[in-house]
C-alpha cells in the first residue's frame, strides 16, 4: 500500500498490491497501487469483473486519523482555505468543472472500467457531473443569514457557517455523481472533508481528487481514503473531530452510521439510502411511452439504481397488453461489454451482487411469481444478467418487498387509484415514485398522497442539480442537491445586538 500525494497534498490511496499506471488517456496517468496490470487488462477486456483486489491492510484507521487531522488543519480559522472568500471558492469550483469537462472522456472511461456502467451512459453523465459542480459553484456566494427584528432594544442577525470536517461515504453504483454531489456542495459551504469511496469502485474518486488539486483547492481540504466500510468507514463515523457525515448506501449500513454518529460527538448526519419505488401505469396511459419508461426505470444501469422502478403496478384493463409489450422490450435488450456501442446493459458490479440478484430471481419463482423472460446469467465471464420480467407478482412476495438492485421487473396488477396508493405506500422505503396517466387529477392526487421524496409524472429518472433529492421513511434523512443541499453543510449562528434608544 502506498499513498499518492499530489503536489497539493490531497492524499489519495488505494490498498496493497503492485504498482501500475492507469493510462486510459494518453498523457494522463494516476499511479495506483492495488490493481495489477493483468487485473486491469482483464477487467477492461471482459467488461469489468470489478473488485480491485484490495485490502489486507490493517491500518485504515491510521489513514483516517491522518486524513481527519489534515482536514482539521485545513479548517483552522487561519488556514488558506478559511481565508478564501465565498466567491473565490465558487471560482475554484468552476475551475474544477472546467477540468472535468476537459477530462470527460478519460473520467467516463475510468468510471466504466471501475463500475461496469455503460460507457454511453457514463459519457453522457459527464455533462450532469460538471453541471452539479457549477451549480455548487454558483451557490457558494449565495449563503447568507437573516436580520430579525427584536421586541427589545436591538436586533438579531444570523450567520450561516460551515459545519466543519465532513466524512463523505460513497456507494459503488454512481461513484462520480455521488462524489460531486457531496464534495462540491461541501466545498461551496466552506467545509473540509475526508471522502471514502466504496471498496468496489475506488478509481474515479482518485482522479477527481487529482483534478481538485489541479484546480487549486488548498492542501488538506479534500482527502480521499479508500478502504472497506467496517474499517475505514467506521473510523470516520466514530471520529470525534468529524462534525458531519453524509452517507449514500444501504439502509442496513445507514442505521449503523446513525448509531455510530450519535455515539461519538453527535455528528450531523445525512443519509441517502435504498428504495423499493412504485411506478403506476394507469389504463389511460400511452403505452408507447409507458412501456419503455417502465423498462428503463428498472433495467438502466443493470437495475443498480436507488430509485429503480422495482414495483410496477399496472391497471387491470391494460395489464395483459402491457405485460406482453414489457416482455418483448426486455427480450430485445442488448446485454454485453459496456464499451461496445449499441449495448444497453453491461455487467453487474461484481460476483456478489450478481449472485444476490440471482437469489432474488429464485425466490420470485419459488414464491409463485410468473417468470416470463430472463432469469439467467449470460456466459461465464463478466457478471452479465438477462433482463428479467416477472408478472403476477403480489405484495407479500420477497421480490415486491426487498431492494433487488438488478435488472428484474416485477409487475403487479391493480384496480383503482385509491387501492394502488395504499399499496404503493405499504413499504418502509420512500425514495421515489412515478405515475403514467393522461388525467391530470389522477396525477396530482397520486403525487400528493404517495410517500416518496420525488415523484415523476409521465416521466422517470429526471435528475438535476437544482432538484432536492432524498427519501421519506427508511430511504433517508436530509436532502442533497438543490438549495436544501448546501444547508446540510451549514450551522446557523444567531447574533443579538443591543442598540439602546438614543435619548
Ligand atoms: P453499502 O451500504 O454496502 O456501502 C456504502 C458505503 O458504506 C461504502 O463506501 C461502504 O464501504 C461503506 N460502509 C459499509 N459498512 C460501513 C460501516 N460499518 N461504517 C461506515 N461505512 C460503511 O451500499 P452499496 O452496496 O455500496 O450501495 C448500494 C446501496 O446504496 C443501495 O441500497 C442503494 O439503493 C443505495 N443508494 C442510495 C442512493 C440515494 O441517493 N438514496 C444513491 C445510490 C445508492
Amino acid at each position: 500500500r502506498a499513498r499518492i500525494r499530489t503536489d497539493n497534498d490531497i492524499g489519495i490511496g488505494i490498498q496493497s498490491g503492485t504498482r501500475i499506471n492507469i493510462g486510459l488517456k494518453t498523457g494522463t496517468w494516476i499511479g495506483i497501487e492495488g490493481v495489477t496490470e493483468t487485473d486491469m487488462e482483464r477487467r477492461t477486456e471482459v467488461g469489468i469483473e470489478n473488485r480491485a483486489d484490495i485490502d489486507t491492510v490493517t491500518d485504515r484507521e491510521a489513514d483516517i486519523e491522518k486524513a481527519v487531522a489534515a482536514a482539521r488543519r485545513a479548517f483552522h480559522r487561519k488556514s488558506e482555505w478559511r481565508q478564501l472568500t465565498a466567491s473565490a471558492r465558487g471560482r475554484l469550483l468552476h475551475r474544477f468543472a472546467d477540468l472535468i469537462e476537459r477530462d470527460a472522456e478519460y473520467l467516463s472511461t475510468l468510471e466504466t472500467t471501475d463500475n461496469g456502467m455503460l460507457y454511453a451512459m457514463s459519457r453522457l453523465m459527464m455533462q450532469g457531473i460538471a453541471g452539479t459542480v457549477r451549480y455548487a459553484a454558483g451557490l457558494a456566494d449565495k449563503v447568507h443569514g437573516d436580520t430579525i427584528p427584536s421586541d427589545f432594544e436591538g436586533f438579531t442577525y444570523t450567520l450561516r457557517q460551515p459545519v466543519g470536517v465532513c466524512g463523505l461515504i460513497l456507494p459503488w453504483n454512481g461513484p462520480m455523481s455521488m462524489f460531486v454531489s457531496k464534495v462540491a456542495t461541501a466545498l461551496a459551504a466552506g467545509c473540509t472533508m475526508v471522502v471514502k469511496p466504496a471498496e468496489q469502485t475506488p478509481l474515479t474518486a482518485l482522479a477527481l481528487a487529482a483534478l481538485l488539486a489541479e484546480a487549486g483547492v488548498p492542501r488538506g481540504v479534500v482527502n480521499v481514503v479508500n478502504g472497506y466500510g467496517p474499517t475505514a468507514g467506521a473510523a470516520l463515523t466514530h471520529h470525534p473531530h468529524v462534525a458531519k457525515v453524509s452517507f449514500t448506501g444501504s439502509l442496513e449500513v445507514g442505521k449503523i452510521i446513525q448509531q455510530a454518529a450519535g455515539a461519538s460527538n453527535l455528528k450531523r448526519v445525512t443519509l441517502e439510502l435504498g428504495g423499493k419505488s412504485p411506478l403506476v401505469i394507469c389504463d389511460d396511459a400511452d403505452l408507447n411511452v409507458a412501456v419503455p419508461y417502465a423498462a428503463e426505470g428498472v433495467f438502466a444501469h443493470q437495475g443498480q439504481v436507488c430509485v429503480a422502478a422495482s414495483r410496477l403496478f399496472v391497471q387491470s384493463k391494460i395489464y395483459d397488453e402491457f405485460v406482453k409489450r414489457a416482455v418483448e422490450y426486455a427480450k430485445n435488450r442488448k446485454v454485453g461489454n459496456p464499451f461496445t456501442e449499441g449495448n444497453q446493459n453491461g455487467p453487474q458490479v461484481d460476483e456478489e451482487m450478481m449472485n444476490k440478484v440471482l437469489g432474488y430471481i429464485e425466490k420470485g419463482k419459488a414464491e409463485g411469481a410468473k417468470l416470463l423472460t430472463g432469469g439467467q446469467r449470460i456466459g461465464t465471464t463478466g457478471y452479465y444478467l438477462e433482463p428479467t420480467v416477472f408478472a403476477d407478482v403480489t405484495d407479500n412476495m420477497t421480490i415486491a418487498k426487498e431492494e433487488i438492485f438488478g435488472p428484474v421487473q416485477s409487475i403487479l396488477k391493480f384496480e383503482t387509484l385509491d387501492e394502488v396508493i395504499d399499496r404503493a405506500n405499504d413499504t418502509n422505503y420512500g425514495l421515489a415514485a412515478g405515475i403514467f396517466t393522461t388525467n391530470v387529477q389522477t396525477a396530482l392526487q397520486f403525487s400528493n398522497l404517495v410517500e416518496a421524496g420525488i415523484v415523476w409524472v409521465n416521466n422517470y429518472f429526471t435528475f438535476e442539480p437544482r432538484i432536492p433529492f432524498g427519501g421519506f421513511k427508511d430511504s433517508g434523512l436530509g436532502r442533497e442537491n438543490g438549495l436544501e443541499g448546501i444547508q446540510q453543510y451549514l450551522e446557523t449562528k444567531t447574533v443579538n445586538i443591543a442598540v439602546p434608544k438614543l435619548t
